[in-house]
Order: C-alpha cells, then structure tokens, then sequence
C-alpha cells in the first residue's frame, strides 16, 4: 500500500500556454509510467499542495505524462508557475478507464467541453491509433469562446481520421464556426444511437444537457460514459474523501456509464 501511495520527483519539460489561465505540463517521471486512457494521477508542489488531474497525453508514452491545469485555485496558480526544468512530485496512475475494447465495431461518439477535453484526449489518441476497428469516430467540442479551445493544433490534424464539430457560444475574434453550446450541437448533428456508444466529460451542466440530448436522440445510459470529477484526496480508496454509497470515485471511477452513475445517487 505504502508504494501505491509513494510520490516521485517529475521534471518538467515542456509547458504548452493552451488558453487564458490554462497550461499543459509536460512531466518526464523517474521511470515511464503505464496508464490507460480515463485514468488521473496527483501532482504535487512541495509544501503547497497537491491535485489530481487527469493525464491527457498519449497512452503508448509514458516516458511524457501531460496534463492539463487549470489555474482555480491556491496550488494550480503555484503550478502555473513552473518553467521547464523544475520538478514536481508525481504520484500514479490511479483509477479506472475508459473501456475501449468494448466499443471495437462501434461508432464512437466523443463530446467535450472547455478543459473536458483532457481525459478525453488519450481515448482520442487510442481510437485514432485503432480507427480501422471502429464503425466510424465524431468528436464534438466546445468552449465559451474561441480562445479557450484546447489543444488547437490537434483539433486540426484529427480532422483527417475522424467528424470533428468544433463550436463556442460566443463568436468572437474573427470566428466563422459553428455557435451553440455542445448538447445543441449534438441535438441538431442528429447523432445516430443505432451500433454507436458515446463519451461527454465537460463542466457539469454540459455534462447534464448532452445527457439528456443524447437520450433525446435514442442513446440509452448503457451507451454512454462520462468521468466524474469529485474532491478527493488519497487518489485509491483509502480516505474516504470521494466515498458515495459503497464506491470510491478515485479507486471504482473516475470514468462511468450513465446507468452506473443513476445508481450512484
Ligand atoms: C478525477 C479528477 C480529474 C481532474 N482533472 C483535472 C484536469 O485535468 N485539469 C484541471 O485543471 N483540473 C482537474 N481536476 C480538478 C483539480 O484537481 C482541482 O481544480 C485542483 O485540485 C484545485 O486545487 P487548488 O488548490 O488550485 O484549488 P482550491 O483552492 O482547492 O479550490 C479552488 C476552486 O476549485 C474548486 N475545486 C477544487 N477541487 C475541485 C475538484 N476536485 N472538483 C471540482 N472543483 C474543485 C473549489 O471548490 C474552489 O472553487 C480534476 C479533479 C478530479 C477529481
């Protein structure tokens, strides 16, 4: 237990200035670090705090763990801080993920809002690394405006090997895309349930409004997952912080379907 708990020295090697208040941190661990897409791990800056955030780089690259931060807060605005160089602790990789194998034959439908987009971009890089196993991919993304649209360089080059949707609810700085909020896009992209799963992770009220578009469309909560972001503190089960009924959102989550999620409450 002691080594699941051990926190380890991280350098830090690139940081990529993705939106106003919002920064990916490119960590190298001491040894490359096997996760699965949907899982988190905590940084730590020493004597200031320490937060869980999901990894958001590519899964086959361990030896790089990205993860993007969100200045809200006493330790995230210590975090923003860094430069190349310095070291954080990094503890990790914790909890579930998304179940990928499960969805082979399927139409996947990926939807993300703002900085939901993080855990959702190591399920992105996996399906388009295995795109020939599924039935067809759609990415459906969103932010308040232009300038918080994570990850822009990819959001292009994912446009070769799946449907990408991008929109803001406010059409500023010159854009000429789509505008509306993401569960809107969703409802009038009309998309189609039938052999299809999908996948929302976005601020809570999108999360809410996609579900219900989605099941306005035919999806059934079976067919679609979401990650839960909950305070939590240990990150595997043992502080209770995260407890709901018998489960543990770090240790049985974070990622969940719908149907599981209803019996949560
Ligand atoms: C599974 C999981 C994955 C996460 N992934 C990311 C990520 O990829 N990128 C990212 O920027 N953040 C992520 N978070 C949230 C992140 O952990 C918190 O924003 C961070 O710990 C805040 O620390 P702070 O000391 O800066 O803020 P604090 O001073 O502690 O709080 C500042 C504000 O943020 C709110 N807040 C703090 N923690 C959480 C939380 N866990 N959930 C919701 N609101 C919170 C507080 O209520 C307060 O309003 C994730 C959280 C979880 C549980």
């Amino acid at each position: 237990m002691i080594d699941l708990l051990k926190t380890e020295p991280a350098k830090v090697t690139e940081v990529v200035d993705e939106a106003p208040g919002l920064k990916t941190f490119v960590l190298e661990p001491r040894a490359p670090m096997e996760f699965d897409p949907g899982q988190f791990v905590l940084v730590s800056r020493h004597g200031v705090g320490e937060s869980v955030f999901a990894i958001s780089s590519h899964p086959s690259e361990g030896a790089r763990i990205a993860v993007s931060v969100q200045a809200v807060g006493k330790h995230t605005n210590v975090l923003h801080e860094l430069d190349p160089g310095e070291s954080v602790g990094l503890r990790g990789p914790y909890g579930n993920s998304f179940p990928i194998d499960e969805w082979r034959g399927k139409r996947v439908h990926v939807i993300g809002g703002g900085i939901g987009l993080a855990p959702l971009r190591p399920v992105i890089y996996s399906l388009l690394d295995r795109k020939n196993e599924f039935e067809g991919l759609t990415l459906v993304y969103g932010a308040r405006l232009p300038e918080l649209l994570v990850y822009k360089p990819e959001l292009e080059s994912w446009k070769s090997g799946m449907d990408v949707h991008l929109t803001v609810d406010e059409a500023t700085n010159g854009w000429t895309g789509k505008v509306g909020v993401v569960p809107k896009i969703v409802t009038d992209l009309k998309l189609a349930p039938s052999n299809a799963v999908a996948v929302i992770c976005g601020p809570p009220v999108m999360i809410r409004f996609g579900h219900i578009a989605l099941k306005d469309l035919g999806f059934k909560d079976e067919q679609i997952y979401t990650t839960l972001e909950m305070r939590m503190k240990c990150g595997v089960g043992l502080c209770g912080r995260c407890n709901v009924d018998h489960r543990y959102i770090c240790k049985d989550g974070p990622v969940f379907r719908m149907d599981e999620i209803d019996s949560l409450g």
